[in-house]
């Protein structure tokens, strides 16, 4: 990864990248929106809408179900979406791949499949101050099911987690370990290699959170050497709905299933049901087919324009956005950690996050306000909430500008 600069890439064609998606168009409250909510929800592109469309216009059928046209049709472009996925974060088989509803499906398949199963009274869960709920509650209601408890890893006033701290807390009673790749808050991104390594030395499972990771950077579960890895679509220019779990083939076959149902069997009787091999003992009932069509194109959509790119152009709005924030007096930035994805969290003195985002929204502005699903880490900066201006590659510096210029016609009305 290179690192942060401030020049602006010439290479990149902004302009012709925001044509794709149809919604950047749109004005709100008369102005021109500049959406800075990405990490809420980023948006699409029209090849991706087009792929839904079509699905349902042209292809619509239950999967593994039918052997009629159709119905194979739709099968194989929802198995193809499993296959892309497993190359765009380099599994080494598709069948690692278990398509969810999301990260949050994912990760509390991973709580009540692999981690109940494995807790007794006294183990423990380590998570970090810095996770999304996403990745503290599942965790929370296994736990108090299993008699074991859940221990938070402590970041600094930077945003950055005490690595040390965290491999120190690596103790025996640890039976699973969990950690954000990218905060949703600070924008931090954590050093996945390093946890992964040292809990391998422990034989402790690693579950990564890649919810905000995978929109902006490459990822390679295998290099990264973790064991499971948790992803959104919706983040990363795919439907709602929509998501994946990569897991260590040797986890998905100890675990039993979570949800039964049709499509994850092998044959049912009342004597004894046997379960399909995975990933599909992990998907009962009909999935979010056209969901998985459109999340396919919107792999293709990252990789038509490589990452790189992204990364170069992202990183040059955030040192910009960054800089321009830090010039306006009391305004105070959560999470200035050394390596960060495009998001920064701040608050103006004085200010409520909540009425700054509604004035910001009558101009245009879409910020997110609020404690953003992590409380823990709002607790930990002593705020309620916080504003949160999120960039994709789509956003342009013109954009920056407006938002600025926004903020302070905001700062003279509450000051
Ligand atoms: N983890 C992180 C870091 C997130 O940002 C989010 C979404 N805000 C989630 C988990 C949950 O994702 P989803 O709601 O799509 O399941």
């Amino acid at each position: 990864m290179t690192a942060p600069h401030t020049s602006t890439p010439t290479v990149f064609d902004v302009q012709r990248i925001r044509a794709d998606f149809p919604l950047l168009a749109r004005s709100v409250h008369g102005k021109p929106l500049v959406y800075l909510d990405n990490a809420n929800t980023s948006q699409k592109p029209v090849s991706v809408i087009e792929a839904v469309n079509t699905h349902y216009r042209e292809h619509n059928a239950n999967v593994s179900r039918a052997v009629h046209q159709l119905g194979e049709e739709a099968t194989a472009a929802y198995e193809g979406s499993r296959d892309k996925l497993a190359r765009f974060i380099n599994a080494t088989s598709r069948n690692e791949v278990i398509l969810t509803s999301g990260t949050t499906q994912a990760i509390n398949l991973v709580a009540y499949s692999y981690a109940l199963p494995r807790l007794k009274p006294g183990d423990a869960i380590l998570t970090t101050v810095m996770e999304h709920h996403a990745n503290i509650v599942p965790w929370q209601l296994v736990a108090a099911r299993s008699g074991a408890t859940v221990k938070a890893a402590p970041i600094d006033e930077r945003g950055e987690l005490i690595v040390e701290k965290y491999i120190e807390m690596l103790t025996p009673e640890v039976k699973l370990a969990c950690v954000t790749h990218v905060s949703n808050v600070l924008g931090t991104v954590n050093p996945v290699r390093e946890i992964a390594r040292e809990c391998k030395k422990r034989g402790i499972a690693l579950l990564v959170d890649g919810s905000q990771a995978v929109p902006h950077r490459p990822v390679d579960v295998q290099a990264l050497g973790c064991d499971f890895y948790a992803i959104t679509g919706h983040k990363m220019l795919g439907p709602t709905g929509t998501g994946a779990l990569w897991a260590k083939r040797e986890h998905l076959e100890s675990m039993p299933p979570f949800f039964g149902g049709g499509e994850m069997i092998r044959e049912v009787r009342f004597s004894g049901t046997t379960f399909a091999a995975p990933p599909h003992k992990f998907e009962a009932g009909t999935p979010n087919i056209a969901g998985f069509v459109g999340l396919a194109a919107a792999i293709e959509y990252y990789q038509s324009m490589g990452f790189e790119a992204i990364h170069a152009w992202e990183q040059n709005l955030l040192a910009y956005a960054t800089e321009r924030l830090r010039e306006i007096p009391g305004l105070r930035i959560f999470g200035e950690a050394k390596e960060k994805e495009p998001v920064i969290s701040f608050l103006l003195e004085g200010a409520q996050a909540t009425d700054m985002a509604t004035l910001l929204d009558l101009q245009g502005i879409a910020v997110r306000s609020g404690h953003h699903c992590a409380h823990p880490l709002m607790q930990f900066y002593g705020v309620p909430a916080t504003l949160r201006a999120s960039l994709a590659f789509y956003n342009t510096r013109e954009e920056i500008d407006a938002f600025i210029v926004a903020l302070l016609k905001v700062r003279k009305l509450l000051m």
